[in-house]
């Protein structure tokens, strides 16, 4: 007998309840986007924890984002109440394994307060090595070094772990001993970096049985969203700890997989089920999100991929707005199209935190600033190069670090000198040096040299004052609440001091950023949760609830969804990137197309694309081609609009002048050049195999690639913009058909149905 459906179970479709009640076994969910992925696996935490098969302590659950997990938290706890709060292991990959991590540093040589590097800090303790080691860093950079160590520790290899071929690469063959050297260097400053919390953790649980024991008593349920985007080394991870109960439920979109380069592999998909034998593998098909213009759109522009499993998706929301395309003479347009319909939207009705700007690069993003700046338009930015990477927000975070960590030499090299105190680099370098030598950190070498005639006198009392600060502040930081002893820290170190005195305009923006800091500090309980929170959070948050547009880059759009959403900057070079295209050619440009997916899919009710004629690109001024993408796009489902009459004037207009003039088939409306290269591409044919059809209740379907079209003279056929007709030739995949009122067409046979 089914047990009483609960309420969080009311209004699943049938494959979600399958999917949130079969709670034993390993369970896989594939399907596309707002499909209800996310929404299962909320519910199936909430179903378990309600049927008391598991204590909430005793659920793994990894989200790909910290806002994510918080988002996750408060739906369950919305389901079923306090009992959400003791999720403890919930989180993001990274800040479950830091957790575990702590638990048991020592066994692979750590301290528990070991510190959590950023990228920065990892290219310099590269830097240190390959000179060190008198490389060239010129020609071996630090930057290289550091992507193929991470590389490495995404594909689960340790230094001793690495395949032949690879051990041979950077530096005429040093890559494996430089790895080594950096690992060991890590050690001694008691650090790990972010490939390395994954990579301990399997080591621990490979080396130490009795401990893996542990966790699988622990963890009786592992759920994983996103799970598209997890590389080899997360894959181990959870193949270990879910090894024991196999209660292991994965969901995730081959669709939305857009971190290739940071390793992800599709592969883990067919993986699981190899590995996890007997999985019950749920597909959903009905999207819940998006309006049938919306998501046809998308799925017809995914559909050009060659590589994807294919899919299904079908939408009971019929009509709605179609995609909106527009050309605008340069970015400076561009801003002020979109922030004048924002505030269109916003007279309208629509909330600001409704409407969401998607990036593909964070360079994009200046000009919208500005622009809502300028016209009092409350804005957030997510993600992206953020708060704290701010250089003084670093500084202050490595007076943190050093108090925290008195081995922590990268923070010490960094604020040593920071304001100036007279201890130049000259001196910096000879206190590592020192301190390589000996095998100590750079603070205990300057402890050593402060009571040598090595320095000059004023530079030796500026050290030793410098020591007897941090000494000073090591000792507070056991009795003051640590934004007090933040605050101290900046005063008595001088540094809120240097920045007023600093006449440069950005230097009161850096005092604000500085209080902002001492502010949020006070929401962690302590100094270590607070450094590892920074260390671990991938977006900033200005606090709840405020109503603002939501800018941010397509990378950190996934899993989400906005009423009204802005694709901005759909040119050729910029999306798809052409640094991804030149270097992974046509992989990379599959991604980017993955990407074009997933920001249209962010889209509930109206999604609206743009692209400029010309724009400045690093300084430089480029006049641009309109995105491939543009001219993916169905054209049924879309609306190209020219209503701004940013099509006139200026210079560069005649350069694109020819192109843009009328439009024989098309009309008026589509008077760009995407829609003219639009217009080619379907005659081209570049959705193989791609069926959309109108269910007899009116249900838009969108068939996946697997689907083969197959049509004769005489079929009668459905078309979503010429109606009905009968086919008159077929040329591969064109047929000429005679509309019954439309007249006789050329149409890509994946944009009609067969009738039967
Ligand atoms: P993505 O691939 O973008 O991560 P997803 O598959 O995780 O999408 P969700 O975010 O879980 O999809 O759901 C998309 C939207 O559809 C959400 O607003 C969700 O609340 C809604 N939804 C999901 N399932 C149902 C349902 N059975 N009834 C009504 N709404 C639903
Ligand atoms: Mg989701």
């Amino acid at each position: 007998v089914d047990p009483p459906a609960a309420d969080y179970l009311q209004g699943l479709n049938p494959e979600q309840r399958e999917a949130v009640l079969a709670t034993e076994g390993p369970v896989l969910v594939l399907a596309g986007a707002g499909t209800g992925k996310t929404r299962v696996l909320t519910t199936r935490l909430a179903h378990i924890l309600a049927t008391g098969k598991a204590r909430p302590w005793e659920l793994l659950a990894v989200t790909f984002t910290n806002k994510a997990a918080r988002e996750m938290r408060e739906r369950i706890s919305h389901m079923i109440g306090p009992a959400a709060e003791g999720l403890r292991w919930l989180g993001t990959f990274h800040s479950v394994a830091a957790q575990i991590l702590r638990r048991h540093a020592e066994l692979v040589g750590l301290k528990s307060n070991y510190t959590i590097l950023d990228d920065d800090d990892q290219e310099r303790l590269i830097k240190q090595i390959l000179e060190a080691e008198n490389i060239d860093a010129k020609r071996w950079t630090p930057k290289a070094l550091a992507g193929l160590i991470d590389h490495w520790k995404n594909r689960g290899w340790r230094p001793d772990q690495l395949p032949p071929a690879e051990a041979q690469a950077f530096a005429n063959g040093r890559g494996q001993a430089l790895y080594r050297l950096y690992q060991e260097r890590l050690r001694v400053l008691n650090a790990c970096d972010f490939g390395d919390l994954l990579l301990h953790n399997i080591t621990i649980f490979t080396s130490q049985p009795d401990v893996l024991a542990d966790y699988h008593a622990r963890f009786r349920y592992l759920l994983v969203d996103e799970y598209q985007d997890t590389n080899v080394a997360q894959y181990l991870w959870l193949r270990l700890l879910a090894q024991k109960s196999q209660n292991l439920c994965c969901v995730g979109d081959d669709d939305q997989s857009i971190y290739g380069w940071r390793g992800a592999e599709v592969d883990n998909i067919l993986r699981f089920e190899r590995d996890f034998p007997g999985a019950k593998v749920v597909r959903l098909e009905r999207n819940y999100r998006s309006t049938s213009h919306i998501l046809a759109a998308a799925s017809g522009l995914i559909a050009a991929n060659k590589s994807r499993l294919g899919k299904t998706l079908w939408t009971e929301a019929e009509g709605g707005e179609k995609v909106i395309v527009r050309g605008v003479w340069d970015g400076e347009a561009e801003s002020r199209l979109i922030a004048d319909e924002i505030e269109r939207a916003k007279r309208a009705g629509r909330r600001y935190r409704d409407i969401a700007i998607l990036v593909r690069a964070s360079f994009q993003m200046r000009a919208f600033e500005e622009r809502f700046v300028l016209l009092q338009i409350p804005y957030t930015v997510v993600g992206g190069p953020r708060f704290f990477e701010r250089a003084e927000i670093r500084d202050a975070h490595a007076y943190l670090r050093l108090i925290q960590s008195e081995d922590d030499d990268l923070a010490f090299e960094r604020i040593v000198n920071t304001p100036k105190r007279g201890i130049g680099d000259t001196t910096v370098q000879k206190l590592l040096q020192v301190a390589r030598l000996n095998g100590v950190s750079a603070t205990r070498a300057a402890r050593q040299i402060v009571l040598t005639d090595e320095l000059a006198a004023r530079t030796r009392t500026s050290l030793a004052n410098f020591l007897r600060d941090l000494d000073r502040w090591r000792a507070e930081a056991q009795h003051v609440a640590h934004p007090r002893l933040m605050e101290a820290v900046l005063e008595e170190s001088g540094y809120t001091d240097a920045l007023r005195l600093d006449k440069s305009p950005t230097a009161q923006t850096r005092l604000e950023n500085l209080k902002e800091l001492v502010q949020s500090m006070g929401n962690f309980d302590t100094l270590q949760a607070y450094l590892e929170h920074v260390s671990l959070v991938m977006d900033l948050d200005r606090g709840p609830a405020a109503d603002a547009v939501q800018i941010m880059t397509l990378h950190s759009a996934k899993g989400l969804e906005f009423p009204l959403v802005f694709l901005p900057g759909w040119e050729e070079g910029v999306f798809p990137s052409q640094r991804s295209m030149d270097e992974k050619g046509e992989k990379g440009l599959e991604e980017e197309r993955r990407l074009a997916y997933v920001g249209i899919t962010r889209a509930r009710e109206e999604a609206r694309i743009s692209f400029a004629a010309n724009r400045q690109v690093y300084g430089r001024w480029t006049s641009q081609l309109p995105s491939r993408f543009v001219d993916e796009l169905p054209l049924a489902n879309v609306e190209a609009s020219s209503e701004t009459g940013y099509y006139g004037g200026g210079p560069g207009m005649q350069q694109h002048g020819s192109r843009w003039d009328e439009s024989p088939s098309f009309g008026a409306g589509y008077s760009s050049p995407g829609w003219r290269r639009a217009q080619a591409s379907n005659y081209r044919g570049s959705h193989p195999g791609r069926q959309q059809v109108i269910e007899g209740d009116g249900r838009l379907v969108v068939t996946g690639s697997e689907a083969k079209s197959d049509y004769s003279r005489g079929d009668r056929v459905f078309h979503l913009k010429f109606g009905y007709g009968t086919v008159k030739g077929i040329e591969g995949n064109k047929l000429t058909v005679a509309f019954d009122k439309a007249g006789e067409k050329k149409v890509i046979d994946s944009f009609v149905e067969k009738q039967s």
